[in-house]
């Protein structure tokens, strides 16, 4: 067994440290308190090949592997998970369901846009009515007159706002479950397409978070993507994908809170002492630094097996469910850290704690997350 990384995969997760370094954390904090998305950080991620991580070079992207993939998410991630989540629903989400299921017309048409940053992209499975029974999902796509009109509503969509390809998932079939469900490439600017206003959230105030609307959404007979019926079976696999990223964000969440907790315990004083002497805090961190170890390796088990296309879906439920809630505990316990420090915007763990919760809810929240080990776990007795 090797757990020494490849001196590409280290080469570019150094880089996406670098960039993370000098081009996020309080530099982009900003962004957050005004609730503004940061066009120019997203253009310069672009220009670093980070919108195509896993392209092939033949459609403009850097064709690397999601190991590589992964490390890159995580660092930024830690510099801020705003621009993490752009990011990875971008290549995760609908740039990788186009790569695996679209057509070589298809492929030609949208990735090279993608995977440059020229355009960002979008990918919509859920609806108001329906989260985690996606398979429930109610928006219609009917074939009339030679195209697709589509005509629904979904709900809490990464990058809505902001994306000129999205993909999306409608009822084409009269069957009410999985085998009903088609899925569709949408450019921006398709007549009866729009999206909402972004929501207001809890955190990630820096992400397009918003609705996507239909109302005889004309969408030309050639948009469909993979066979009809199968547009369920494709998103499952394209969620397997997202569940690893959704991993390595709380990975690098994880990480933020614990040097901030640490920064801070060096600095604060009390009782004559700085924190960092008091054995109660050693403890703390020390446990937060071995979950976030556990959490990296089974993110990086999940990719690696990813990588040889193997079956991942529960390891990247795992990866996913537990880095998700050491995020979740290591920020609670780096506001704890902090004592009234961390409860005011002035300091970065405030935003952060904000910012962790999502990975317990995207993606499959955490009891689905559960039930995806469980029946893998049942299938296999
Ligand atoms: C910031 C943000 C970004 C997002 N980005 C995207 C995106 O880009 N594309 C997209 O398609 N979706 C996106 N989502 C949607 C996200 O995937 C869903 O919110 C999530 O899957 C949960 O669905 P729901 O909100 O409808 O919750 P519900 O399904 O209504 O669940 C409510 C609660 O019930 C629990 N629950 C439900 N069923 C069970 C069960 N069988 N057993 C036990 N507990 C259960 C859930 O775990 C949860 O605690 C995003 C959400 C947010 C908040």
């Amino acid at each position: 067994m090797d757990f020494e990384l490849t001196p590409d995969q280290k080469a570019i997760r150094g880089v996406a440290r670098e960039f993370a370094d000098a081009e996020l954390g309080e530099k982009i904090a900003p962004y957050d308190e005004r609730h503004e998305f940061p066009h120019a950080v997203v253009k310069t991620l672009g220009e670093l090949g980070f919108l195509g991580v896993l392209v092939s070079p033949e459609y403009g992207g850097a064709g690397l592997d999601y190991v590589s993939y992964t490390l890159i998410v995580a660092e930024l991630c830690r510099g801020d998970a705003s621009v993490g989540i752009t990011m990875w629903a971008h290549n995760s989400l609908c740039t990788s369901h186009i790569d695996l299921f679209g057509s070589p017309e298809q492929k030609r048409r949208y990735l090279p846009p993608l995977a440059t940053g020229r355009v960002l992209g979008a990918w919509g499975l859920t609806e108001p009515g329906s989260g985690s029974d996606a398979a429930a999902l109610s928006t219609r796509a009917e074939a009339r007159d030679g195209r697709w009109v589509l005509n629904g509503s979904k709900a809490f969509i990464t990058n809505a706002t902001v994306a000129g390809t999205t993909v999306v998932m409608a009822r084409t079939e009269a069957d009410p479950g999985p085998r009903g469900i088609s899925a569709f490439v949408l450019e921006q600017g398709t007549p009866g397409f729009t999206a909402g206003r972004p929501y207001r959230k809890l955190g990630l105030h820096a992400s397009d978070t918003a609705e996507l609307v239909f109302e005889d959404a004309r969408v030309p007979s050639e948009n469909l993507l993979g066979e009809r019926g199968r547009g369920f079976a494709q998103a499952r696999q394209v969620l397997e994908g997202g569940r690893i990223a959704m991993a390595a964000m709380g990975v690098g969440i994880a990480e933020a809170a614990i040097d901030h907790a640490i920064a801070y315990m060096r600095q604060r004083t009390a009782f004559g002492k700085t924190l960092a002497e008091f054995n109660g805090l050693q403890g703390m961190i020390a446990d937060l630094a071995t979950e976030l170890e556990a959490a990296r390796l089974l993110m990086l088990r999940a990719a690696y097996e990813k990588d040889r296309g193997r079956r991942s879906m529960h390891l990247a439920a795992m990866a996913k469910v537990f880095a998700s809630e050491v995020a979740m505990k290591a920020a609670t316990k780096a506001v704890q850290v902090h004592g009234g420090a961390g409860y005011i915007t002035e300091f970065p763990v405030e935003r952060i704690f904000r910012d962790a919760k999502l990975t317990e809810i995207g993606e499959g929240t955490s009891e689905v997350q559960r039930i995806v080990i469980a029946q893998e776990l049942l299938r296999r007795a």
